[in-house]
Order: C-alpha cells, then structure tokens, then sequence
C-alpha cells in the first residue's frame, strides 16, 4: 500500500509501526461555529482512509480532537455575549451531530483541549527548561532557531522566513517566526494558572499533546487539509522533535480544498455552506460519492451540477441492487468468481495506490453497469456483483444503511408494490391494457418505476422524489 507522504514529498510504501496496526491523528474543529462543507470533505475523506485500514484488515485507532479553546472561540463568545465554554460547547455537540449526519465514523478518541492543560503546561515547561522556549510577558514561545532542521516538513527555511515576516516585525521575540505555546489572559478571557501566570495553551500545543498522550511519541499518520501543513503541523513537529528527539509522525498526509469559484472555503472569508445546510438538499451518500469522485488531494470545485449528478449515479446504484433482487447478507465473502474477483482487485489496487478513491468509484460504476446488462452476464453473476458493490461500496461508507433504504417504508411497501405488479400483469393478460398503463403511469408519479426484465418486472424507487 503506497501513500503520499507530505514530510518526503514521495508516494511511499506504508510501513506501519506495529504490524497490522495504524495508529493516527486527524486535526478537529474549532468549534466556534457549525463547520462547513469544506471542513466536511477533509473529515470525510480520512474516515474513508480509517475505513479503507479496517477493510484490508488493520487494527485502527483513530483520534481526532475537539479544539474548545481558541482566539476564535474567545471573540465569538464575546459577539453572544456568553461565556466561551458555552460557545464551545454548543458546537462541539453540533460537530457530533453534522458529522453523525454524514455518515462518518466517530474517533476512536475525540481528545478536548480543555481536558489537558496540565499536560500542555508540563510540556512548554520541558522545554523551556530545555532551551527550546522562553517567556516574554507572561506569554512563552518556541525559539525556532532552537531547533536544527525547523522547516523540513513545509519545507521552508529560516532565512526566507525572516525576510518575508520583516514587515511585521514590531515584537521582541527572537526570531519573527517563532511561535505562541501560552499566551497570557486578558481581562475577561479563560485562563488557566501556570509557572508563568495565568492563560492558555496555544493551538500547536494543544494538538501535539493530545495526539503523542493517546499514540505515543510518534505514531503512523498525521492528517488534515494543506492549510495545516504550515504553522501548525511544522509547529507540532518542531515541539515533538525538541521533546523526544523523534519524529512526531511516520506519515503526514494532508487533502485538498474545496473551493468556492476558485478561492478556499473557509469561514474567515464568508464564502461557505455549512454542512447543515448542503444536507437540507443532499443526503449524505451523495455528498460523500461527489468528494470520492475526485482524488484527495487534488481541489474540488463547489458544484450544484455535480452534486446533482452524484445523486443521480446514487440512486443509480440503488437501482441496480434492486434490479437484481440484493437483500442484506454475507456481502463480504470469502471467495469470489474470476469475473468479480477481478473487478475487486483493481478496486482494491485502486485504494492501495494512495486512496485513488475516483479510480476506486469508477469500478462501483462499471459494477452497476454490469449489474444491469441481462444480456451479456447471467443473473447469478449480476448478484454476486451486486453484493460485491455493497461490499467494496461499503469500504468506503456507502450502502451502510442499503437495506432500509431498499425497503423504504419497509415490509408492507413492498408487499403493496408486488400486489401492483401482480395486477398489471393480469389486466395485461386480460387485455385490459389502459388500466395495466394507468397502474404504472400512476407508479411512476410517485416515484415508482416497472421494469420488465428477462426474470420478471421489477420495482425500484427513485429516491430523489421520497426523500
Ligand atoms: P478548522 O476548523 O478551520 O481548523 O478546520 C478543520 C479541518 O478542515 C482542518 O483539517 C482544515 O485543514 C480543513 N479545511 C478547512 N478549510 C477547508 C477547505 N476549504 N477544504 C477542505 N478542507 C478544509
Ligand atoms: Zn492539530
């Protein structure tokens, strides 16, 4: 299994610490707001990755914590005029919410900040006793010159930063880009009591202590979108080499953005949906097939169009499972025939080639495909394709809920739908052929569709119109 590995600039082949085991960190929220669909696409692709570790057999364990203290956090619990904890508080609850509602898989571990600030101080305390860090005013900082090699992971070097920082260059820390692990309290602002008075950890802090007490001092992957490739995973790195002298992760693998007419997605900048909303209009299955069409890391253009046709190729998908009769079972199994076992493996090549989720996806089309061709593949095969889909589906989060989806309004739905089918076919025989019409025009209004087929007429449902 090969994965770009950000720190070597490389496709590398996927050495885990512990056979058999993954042991990786995914950056959270800041929870100060409802997150938007951008965030969406970079929490969903890595719990495609969690779920892509299980499938071929991995132990993972998986965190991903809540950032519930932050400059961010501070100024809008002064907009609500509430305390920030409340702020916090409220989205982190609608973080679990928005993401239970995309059908993504909660962390193994999700790691507040708030709940480890003795741990935070212990280590801005080591290093500064180390040399790595020093106070100015109640606020410690990370002297970066005091580490050889700060830079390697954005790979940027000290000099290029000192002159691109000049500009700003008013205070009086050593080097412009050294960085904030505590930062002394305002009046009015939370603060916690330290060696160098009262205040906060700073963001990169939090991250590195939360991650290396639930991993360890290094651990396989360290994830989250390009935006975070610098100051803050450079800064974790840079706290995690001059603690333990050891790399913090094996494996730093950063996604693309989703943008917006070409710029980033982000809330400073106002242009976003959140994920609440776009789920008002899609359900999560198709937001999760419209960001696995493309690969990870290239960027993804916000697209209405493209949304549209990603609910279109899902109930397509649907369709298919219906067409062939797929009922709920033993998807994953043990052996597979020639024409299935080949269509896995260039799934599975596809994933193992650094997540190629649109290569992956293509071959759950070309299944469906398949699945619908009578004329070229035997019922018997077109099932086991079918149960292949909802297998391989499956690794990456789809068709977890297939079988209530299929049914719909369950048992008596279709029981009803049958009873339909059965009256046509006998105003049919009986050459009553308006009123064996006006059964599946009526269908069709309600969003039913017939199909006659080698194997009889089936039913499926549009699922556009029922939901
Ligand atoms: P934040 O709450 O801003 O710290 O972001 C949470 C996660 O979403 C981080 O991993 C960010 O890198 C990621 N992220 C932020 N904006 C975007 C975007 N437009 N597209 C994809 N990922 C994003
Ligand atoms: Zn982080």
């Amino acid at each position: 299994m090969k994965i770009y590995n950000t720190a070597t600039g490389r496709k590398e082949t996927f050495e885990p610490l512990v056979a058999g085991r993954v042991s990786m960190y995914a950056c959270g929220p800041t929870v100060y707001n409802y997150f938007h669909i951008g965030n969406a696409r970079t929490f969903l692709f890595f719990d495609v990755v969690r779920r892509w570790f299980q499938y071929i057999g991995f132990d993972v364990r998986y965190v991903q914590n809540i950032t519930d203290i932050d400059d961010k956090i501070i100024a809008q619990a002064t907009l609500d005029v509430v305390p920030a904890a409340q702020v916090a508080e409220k989205y982190a609850t609608a973080f679990i919410e928005d993401t239970n509602a995309l059908g993504i898989e909660q962390p193994d571990y999700q790691p507040r900040a708030t709940q480890y600030i003795p741990q935070m101080i212990a280590l801005i305390d080591e290093l500064v006793k180390k040399g790595h860090a020093y106070e100015l005013d109640g606020d410690v900082y990370f002297a970066v010159e005091s580490l050889p090699g700060y830079g390697s992971l954005a790979r940027k070097n000290l000099d290029d930063l000192k002159v691109g920082a000049r500009v700003a260059a008013n205070t009086r820390k050593r080097h412009p880009s050294d960085f904030v692990l505590w930062k002394a309290a305002k009046p009015g602002e939370p603060k916690w009591d330290s060696p160098w008075g009262e205040g906060r950890p700073g963001w990169h802090t939090e991250c590195v202590v939360m991650s290396q007490d639930l991993l360890g001092d290094t651990f396989d992957i360290h994830a989250g979108a390009i935006d975070l490739i610098f100051p803050h995973h450079e800064n974790e790195l840079a706290q995690a080499r001059a603690r333990t002298g050891k790399p913090l992760a094996n494996v730093w693998m950063h996604g693309g953005f989703l943008n917006m007419r070409g710029d980033k997605m982000s809330k400073s900048e106002g242009n976003f949906f959140t994920a609440r909303d776009v789920l008002q209009k899609y359900d999560a299955e198709t937001v999760r097939l419209f960001f696995l069409s493309k690969h990870y890391r290239s960027p993804i253009e916000y697209s209405p169009e493209l949304l549209d046709e990603a609910r279109t190729a899902m109930a397509n998908f649907y369709d298919a499972l219906q067409f062939v009769g797929w009922k709920p079972g033993n998807d994953a199994q043990a052996s597979w025939s020639d024409e299935a076992k080949a269509r896995r493996d260039e799934f599975i090549a596809a994933m193992d080639n650094d997540f190629n989720t649109a290569r992956a996806v293509s071959v759950l089309f070309e299944l469906a495909r398949a699945i619908k061709n009578e004329k070229d593949y035997a019922i018997e095969l077109r099932r086991e394709f079918a149960r292949l889909l909802v297998d391989l589906g499956g690794a990456l989060g789809f068709f977890t809920d297939a079988a209530s989806r299929l049914e719909v309004g369950g048992a008596l739905t279709g029981k009803l739908l049958d009873l339909l089918v059965g009256y046509r076919i006998e105003f049919r025989s009986r050459k009553m052929y308006d009123m064996a019409d006006r059964v599946r025009d009526d269908l069709a209004a309600l969003g039913v569709e017939l199909k006659d087929t080698r194997d009889g007429t089936v039913w499926s449902v549009r699922h556009d119109e029922v939901e």
